[in-house]
């Protein structure tokens, strides 16, 4: 299988992300989610359920996990730069991650985002969406604690 290899961050440099797509970039459509947080920050999400990532971060007093709408998901954001990273849902010992295409260096090989609206969604529809389409390998460094 071929992947396609992408590094992104926040602006700052305090937070870095490494990801590895099964998908095909040119033909992926990334998420705006239509939520007003999600606007305000001009998200649009990308996942892949066979990809990879991985999230590492320098400095933990730096980075904000912000929890919105319906406070099931952390959303990751640089403290000092204000750059929205992406999400992370974590249930039982399963965890998986949503990344925004503003902080993929790159971007531009992907598609045009399309509109999405997950808050008509119920906690248990969000979940096991998230879970089958989100990136379901997930490392996280420097975050813990
Ligand atoms: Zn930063």
């Amino acid at each position: 299988m071929t992947t396609h290899r992408y590094t992104g961050g926040c602006d700052c440099g305090n937070i870095t992300v490494d990801m590895e797509f099964t998908i095909d970039p040119a033909s992926y459509q990334p998420r705006a989610c239509d939520c007003s947080f999600c606007r305000k920050h001009g998200a649009a999400y990308v996942t892949d359920a066979n990809g990879k990532v991985t999230i590492s971060v320098k400095e933990k007093s730096e980075l904000r996990k912000h929890r919105n709408g319906s406070e099931l998901a952390d959303f990751l954001i640089c403290k000092r730069c204000g750059v929205l990273i992406g999400g992370v849902f974590e249930d039982g010992g399963g965890r998986c991650a949503t990344i925004n295409i503003n902080a993929i260096d790159g971007n531009e090989d992907f598609g045009q985002p399309v509109p999405v609206s997950p808050k008509t969604l119920s906690a248990e529809q969000k979940k096991s969406r998230w879970q089958e389409l989100w990136f379901s390998d997930v490392t996280i460094n420097g975050a813990e604690g």
